[in-house]
């Protein structure tokens, strides 16, 4: 029999994109540490979550997965999170609309702090830097002492994410997601004049809600509308964190990461025997897995078999990111290796990640139209190879921040400066992000 897997197991592999610590026994206390506090999740939320993902691969649901690109210490504040989390349910109604099916809502939330980084190292005013790995690892700020790993980072965190997920706990279930409340958000952002677009599908939703009022529905006599699911997820870069916080679901007696509810493998960490495969294919919760350009059919085949080898529905996402104008290259190879395999997966697009250039102000930026084509080619090819299209995958904030460009309040390159607050990559803001929405409903009406 094969040998049990062993959440220290990715120790022994090729491990790329982790920082080297400088006092192994410092880290050594931090795991300890960590392994003795609570986890953050619940492991029947992860199965609960998979059970949702199920119905997303058969088309019986959709996935809205969104947020910061990382998460930061300095950042962190109810009111940002309060407005992602806001935004993100604005988006959900409108994508219910348009797909007619339940949105499950997965924030990039409580734990997206790990970065991957194109060099070791960068050039900050003439001087060379290790890179900032996100502030689970090193500080933003260029000076050699804050980018110095640092594992007490790690706590930090986790308390964060703890606060993080009460607090989106408590807006879940204490009438701060009313769906009436949601409308008259929807209501707010149709009023505008550029958004005119959009009044008649945001009238339609209104309609349908007073419907529902008329019939005797309301908030009150439905704890459903009042309340909603909401999911955390981040990339499981850091693997000294992961492990340190993975645990055994006492139901099921297998093991389950804490850290989230979904853990998500990285473009350049899916090595197929390298250390992040190792991790993830042996925790129960969903998994996400990032395919580019470079995902090869063969790869793909080897990693849906290492991370879903029972072809569980549910288990395993594949989050597309080819940038606009490459999906017809790349996706129908794709799809084509999963149907070959029979393998159950839901199909989600990541229009970010695929797009993201240097504007001519020298900022990184991601052009609204190259997100939208990129999705729009999503739904093209999945129509064409009459497969389903079960998700998206956003970076976004419920802040008026001006990273990416375009959209109907056009934000051009000279405004970029104005309000570029990502401490990694360009997100969309609250008013591009609905208008996104606006338009997937629409290519999911189709
Ligand atoms: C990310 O999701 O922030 C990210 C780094 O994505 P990818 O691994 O697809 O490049
Ligand atoms: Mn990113």
């Amino acid at each position: 029999m094969a040998k049990a897997w062993m959440k220290s197991d990715w120790r022994a592999k090729p491990r790329v994109q982790m920082p080297d610590y400088p006092d192994q026994a410092a880290v050594s206390a931090v795991e300890a540490q960590l392994g003795h506090l609570p986890p953050l999740v619940f492991a029947g939320e992860a199965r609960r979550l998979k059970a949702d993902l199920a119905k997303a691969a058969k088309g019986e649901a959709f996935l809205l997965q969104g947020g910061d690109c990382a998460e930061s210490f300095t950042e962190f504040s109810a009111d940002n999170l309060r407005d992602t989390f806001k935004v993100m349910l604005q988006m959900a109604i409108v994508l219910t609309w348009g797909a007619k099916v339940p949105v499950i809502k997965v924030g990039r939330m409580a734990g997206q702090f790990a970065k991957p980084r194109s060099a070791p190292t960068e050039m900050i005013g003439g001087v060379e830097y290790p890179s900032y790995r996100g502030d689970i690892i090193n500080g933003f700020e260029a000076t050699e002492a804050a980018r110095t790993p640092d594992p007490t980072r790690m706590l930090t965190a986790y308390t964060q994410a703890a606060a993080s997920l009460n607090l989106l706990r408590a807006f879940s279930t204490g009438g701060f997601a009313d769906i009436h409340r949601v409308q008259s958000w929807i209501a707010g952002f149709t009023d505008e004049d550029e958004a005119a677009r959009y009044r008649e599908v945001a009238e339609r939703i209104s309609d349908a809600m007073e419907f529902m009022a008329a019939a005797g529905v309301t908030s009150e006599t439905a704890h459903e509308l009042a309340a909603v699911d909401f999911y955390t997820s981040h990339e499981a870069l850091l693997l000294e964190y992961e492990e340190a916080m993975c645990r055994i679901d006492s139901t099921t007696g297998l093991p389950v990461a804490g850290s989230g509810h979904m853990l998500w493998i990285g473009d350049r960490t899916r090595q197929v025997d390298g250390a992040h495969v190792e991790f993830c294919r042996g925790v129960q919760n969903p998994i996400g897995l990032k395919c580019g350009p470079s995902t090869t059919e063969e790869d793909l085949k080897v990693l849906m078999a290492k991370l879903n080898p029972e072809n569980e529905a549910g288990r395993l996402t594949l989050i597309a990111r080819f940038g606009a104008g490459k999906v017809e290259d790349h996706l129908p190879r794709l799809i084509r290796t999963v149907e070959a395999e029979g393998a159950e997966v839901v199909w989600s697009c990541d229009p970010m990640h695929g797009n993201t250039i240097k504007s001519a102000s020298g900022f990184k930026t991601r052009p609204f139209e190259s997100v939208l084509r990129e999705v729009r080619e999503f739904f093209a090819v999945h129509k064409a190879e009459g497969t389903i299209p079960g998700g998206v995958h956003f970076e976004m904030t419920g802040k008026d921040v001006t990273e990416c460009t375009g959209g109907v309040r056009a934000v051009s390159d000279e405004d970029l400066s104005s309000r570029y607050h990502t401490a990694c990559d360009p997100r969309l803001n609250a008013s591009q992000s609905l208008e996104l929405a606006f338009l997937v409903a629409e290519e999911l009406q189709d």
